[in-house]
């Protein structure tokens, strides 16, 4: 056998360490690897950077649905991405104290049951590789600097997130509240507001359009592509849900680092 010396790594090599014969060295240096722990408040658009809704015959649907959150990308420190949602809760008419502390223990309830541990993200940086980190959902109760008003309501004939206010009743669910948080990061229904069978695409960490999903006015929870955001009582989450917080991370992980980051869920 011949005999075959595996060559140095580029930051083995002893010209690294030369600060004049350095700049004619393929040098990695391994200091400049997730350096720094990073955050950021998202405000943005969801509509078209998120996902699109078409009609039966192609055409766009025009919506419009602004969206406020803060990503913590602790890539240094951390082994996850966390999500925060501020919500400032507004009493009504016959709603105790009482009533809004198990309201907010339902959102929490819903966030830990539906979305917390169901995404892995994996960050992928030409010069040091992959790195990956479990993505966790958090709501924060606040009296000012919100992102949604969390109305709680003594009866509500159809709980939703509409604008940035969300209006439950002191009998919202957990699974409601988890449909309904997802809302407030960008994620979309997968059914229609018209009369029409639409469909919608979510858009890709790497830009492009995913396959589209058929979104009928209804979809029956037993149907075989129902998810948690087309159908009451489904828990079916997916890849494509947390699509959302790899484009907002990987932007954010871009912008800090000064080179492309591809984000994906895994
Ligand atoms: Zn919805």
């Amino acid at each position: 056998m011949g005999a075959r010396t595996t060559p140095d790594s580029p930051s083995a090599d002893p010209n690294c360490n030369d600060p004049v014969k350095k700049t004619k060295t393929d040098c990695k240096d391994e200091k400049k690897c997730w350096v720094d722990d990073y955050e950021k408040k998202i405000s943005i658009e969801s509509y078209s950077r998120y996902f699109k809704q078409y009609k039966p015959d192609g055409t766009l649907m025009s919506y419009s649905f602004p969206k406020t959150y803060k990503i913590l990308a602790p890539v240094k420190t951390g082994d996850k991405i966390t999500v925060e949602v501020r919500f400032k809760v507004e009493k009504q008419a016959s709603v105790t104290d009482a009533d809004v502390t198990t309201a907010k223990a339902n959102l929490e309830k819903g966030i830990n049951t539906y979305w917390n541990n169901q995404f892995t993200l994996e960050a992928d940086d030409p010069e040091c590789g992959k790195k990956s980190f479990k993505v966790e959902y958090k709501a924060i109760w606040v009296d000012s600097g919100h992102d949604y008003t969390m109305k709680v309501h003594d009866t509500y004939a159809r709980e939703g997130l509409t604008g940035k206010v969300l209006d439950v009743s002191k009998t919202t669910g957990d699974w409601t509240y988890a449909h309904e948080f997802a809302h407030t990061v960008g994620t979309p229904d997968e059914y229609s507001y018209t009369t029409d069978t639409e469909t919608v695409k979510y858009v890709k960490p790497d830009g492009t359009e995913d396959s589209g999903v058929s979104a009928p006015p209804f979809k029956d929870k037993s149907a075989a592509d129902a998810t948690i955001m087309s159908s009451h009582s489904n828990t079916t989450v997916l890849k494509r849900h947390g699509w959302n917080i790899a484009i907002e991370t990987q932007e954010l992980l871009t912008a800090k680092l000064g080179r492309k980051i591809k984000c994906d869920i895994k």
